[in-house]
């Protein structure tokens, strides 16, 4: 085998054990015909009573579960959709799938997430729906952007992919707006390989987003093959819901993982000047599911400097998002400090389950010999 593949320490992969390779086995082996939807049911199950949430439905990404999302709240071309200016470009693609817009706003210094404070002076009479993204773990601040939206009578769309496990007051995050969708990719907390949910409180909108899933088919109208209208097919495979069944079993040790690992670069970087972390309010829970430095503006530091020392150290990261409005497809917002002012200033760090100590002592020594 070659020592620099077996060295490398990626961003992020998996945590693979027995259990998920004995469930998918048994997919494989047993999940067909009358059977073939059982770890689907199960899965769904499982994951609304760890969110407390009422329903919940596993698709295959979460950007399809997004897409349904702003289909059932009946989201129309031309309509308007608050969201935070850094976030992946996922939680607003599908807004323009629809032919609506998403409408920037800034984000908070502290957090990185949607700033309540401005959300308002972006509502306009088109505006449909807020959407707070939880970003690298981080919790945005709901009980803000629940009052402007019950104030204006706009729906909440969680967009909780980054931040499965995360708490604010005690709740799971996604499972406090309308709807809140997650992602299972295998780069996120757990994973499906490919996957997502979209959960939801609301049994009304639930009905929607299954109708939208099954190619406009309503399961309740006894007409077999009836459509009322176009839908989609998001749907997630039996396998894949198998593989998912054993990471929810394993979801609290996922996620305290990710906690230890975060305290343990909290810990080495600290004392390093100008530097900000993933946030965690006294009300919250991060599940810290990319931890994330930032250098303030006075700092002496070359990013890409840093990267390419981190690339000869066999080291993965990733650059901080750039600001959505920052893409050629949409209109520059530059008025948006604190997203243009942090995005170019911003590092991911590997995060995945079977990181060493000795590892993240590694990836620390690298960011300390480059920053002054
Ligand atoms: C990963 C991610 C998504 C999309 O997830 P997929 O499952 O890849 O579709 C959406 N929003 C955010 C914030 C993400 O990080």
């Amino acid at each position: 085998m070659n020592t620099a593949v077996q060295q490398r320490i990626p961003i992020s992969k998996p945590s693979i054990t027995q259990l998920e390779i004995n469930y998918v086995n048994d997919a494989i082996t047993n999940g067909w015909g009358s059977h073939c939807y059982d770890y689907i049911i199960r899965f769904q199950k499982l994951f609304a009573s760890y969110l407390k949430s009422d329903y919940a439905l596993a698709t295959s990404s979460c950007t399809g579960a997004i897409h349904l999302a702003f289909l059932s709240i009946g989201l129309q071309p031309g309509d308007e959709v608050i969201c935070p200016d850094i976030t992946w470009i996922a939680s607003v693609a599908p807004i323009t799938y629809i032919g609506a817009k998403p409408v920037f706003v800034d984000v908070k210094k502290d957090t990185w997430c949607i700033d309540p404070e401005k959300i308002e002076q972006a509502i306009t009479s088109r505006t449909k729906a807020i959407m707070p993204v939880h970003l690298y773990g981080n919790v945005c601040e709901m009980d803000e952007i629940m009052a402007i939206a019950k104030k204006y009578n706009l729906f909440v769309i969680e967009d909780a992919a980054e931040a499965l496990g995360s708490e604010y007051k005690g709740k799971k995050v996604g499972s406090i707006g309308d709807f809140g969708a997650f992602s299972f990719h295998g780069t996120k907390t757990m994973t499906t390989s490919e996957g997502g949910m979209l959960v939801t409180n609301n049994k009304t909108l639930f009905d929607e987003a299954l109708i939208y899933n099954d190619h406009g088919r309503d399961h309740r109208n006894p007409k077999t093959f009836w459509m009322e209208r176009i839908g989609y097919k998001y749907k997630i495979s039996n396998l894949q819901a198998a593989l998912g069944c054993a990471q929810v079993e394993r979801l609290e040790d996922l996620v305290n993982k990710k906690r230890e690992i975060f305290n343990s670069y909290k810990t080495l970087l600290n004392g390093l000047p100008g530097l900000s972390m993933n946030a965690e309010q006294e009300y919250v829970k991060n599940s810290y599911w990319m931890p994330t430095i930032i250098f303030d503006e006075p700092v002496n530091f070359n990013r890409e400097n840093l990267f390419a020392q981190m690339k000869e150290h066999n080291i993965d990261s990733r650059p901080f998002f750039y600001p959505l409005s920052f893409l050629p497809m949409f209109e520059t917002k530059k008025e948006n400090t604190v997203s243009y002012g942090i995005y170019d200033r911003g590092i991911n760090l590997p995060s995945y389950y079977d990181i060493t100590q000795k590892e993240i002592e590694k990836v620390v020594n690298v960011i300390k010999s480059k920053v002054k």
